[in-house]
């Protein structure tokens, strides 16, 4: 773990109210963070994929190397497994997670002369250069018929959001982005029926979650750095300008930030802490870490400009790619 500093912050119910009452007639839910919205079977499919029924109750196994960005989170690699009763990410560290009955072909992003296929799943997303076995499930009805979708499960949320909020990750966050004056609270009752998972309220300087909608740490953490994002947004604005000079927009508009600046910069900044973190572990060879930085930025563009500025600040001085981060021209891992 990353960071120095610790000092006590909590999730009170106290400004939880208090928030709710403020955001009724504040005007900032544009600043709000809230999940992306669930997969869709939609009508793209590709020519050529006639796969028949038959075809698809005898089908073999097969294993598809790739990431998976579930619920709008960073990616993770790993290598997915189909077979004729589910589809089943298990990420290099040995998680495996059910992706659910529904796929669909979002579009294919061409990169550094390499193409990304960018599949949706009711968890999320699914990115892969090798797209073959994923392409046929796409056209394949039987495949889908009778395979539950996934769910999110939340684990311990209240638990797990005050451990982080007091934990050293946090007080990484506030030496980046600043601390909040307010403690930080649960979202009140129209931030919840407007289906927020956190808002940060300038005003108030203040920051509210709703730990218990959230898939668990993971999510938790993410939101935390999307919302104090936005603060860094309120007192750094030419700093941002400088900084996001020709950062293109996202590409799927599924994916939260899409067609809002100020969103896309905050998931960006996540994005970045995100990557940074993952890869404070000395242990991970620096080829491999560049190479998932690449597929952070197909995803939400502008994380590699973020993580190459945070990698500048003093709490990152001994963050093992560093000296590549900072020096000079940083080039696409993927033009190897
Ligand atoms: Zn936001």
């Amino acid at each position: 773990m990353i960071g120095s500093l610790r000092a006590p912050a909590l999730l009170s119910v106290g400004s939880a109210l208090a928030a709710g009452v403020v955001l009724a007639g504040s005007g900032l839910g544009r600043l709000a963070y809230a999940p992306p919205a669930p997969a869709a079977v939609d009508t793209v499919r590709v020519k050529g994929s006639t796969h028949s029924a038959e075809g698809a109750r005898t089908r073999s196994t097969s294993v598809v190397p790739g990431y998976l960005s579930s619920w709008g989170l960073p990616p993770v690699q790993g290598r997915f497994t189909i077979s004729d009763t589910a589809l089943v990410f298990e990420s290099t560290e040995g998680s495996a997670t059910p992706l659910g009955a529904r796929i669909s072909l979002a579009y294919v992003d061409r990169e550094n002369g390499r193409n990304h296929y960018l599949f949706r799943v009711d968890a999320g997303v699914i990115e892969t250069d090798v797209p073959d076995a994923l392409l046929e499930l796409t056209g394949d009805s039987i495949w889908l018929h009778g395979l539950k979708p996934a769910v999110k499960v939340p684990a311990a949320p209240m638990r797990t959001a005050r451990e982080v909020v007091t934990g050293l990750y946090a007080d990484t966050l506030f030496l980046l982005f600043g601390r909040p004056r307010a403690p930080v609270g649960l979202i009140g009752p129209q931030g919840r029926a407007a289906g927020r998972l956190g808002e940060y309220i300038a005003g108030r300087d203040s920051l509210a979650f709703d730990p218990v909608r959230m898939t668990g740490e993971t999510q938790f953490r993410h939101a935390l750095a999307h919302e104090l994002a936005h603060r860094w947004q309120a007192t750094a604005r030419s700093q941002l300008l400088t900084l996001w000079a020709g950062v293109p927009a996202i590409r799927d508009p599924k994916r939260y930030g899409y067609g809002d600046q100020s969103e896309h910069q905050a998931e960006a900044a996540a994005f970045a802490i995100s990557f940074l973190q993952a890869t404070a572990n000395r242990h991970s060879r620096a080829t491999v870490s560049l190479s998932l930085l690449d597929h952070y930025d197909l995803l939400v563009p502008g994380t590699r400009t973020m993580v190459r500025y945070f990698a500048l600040h003093p709490i990152y001085r001994s963050h093992p790619l560093r000296s590549l981060l900072t020096a000079g021209p940083l080039r696409h891992a993927l033009e190897k």
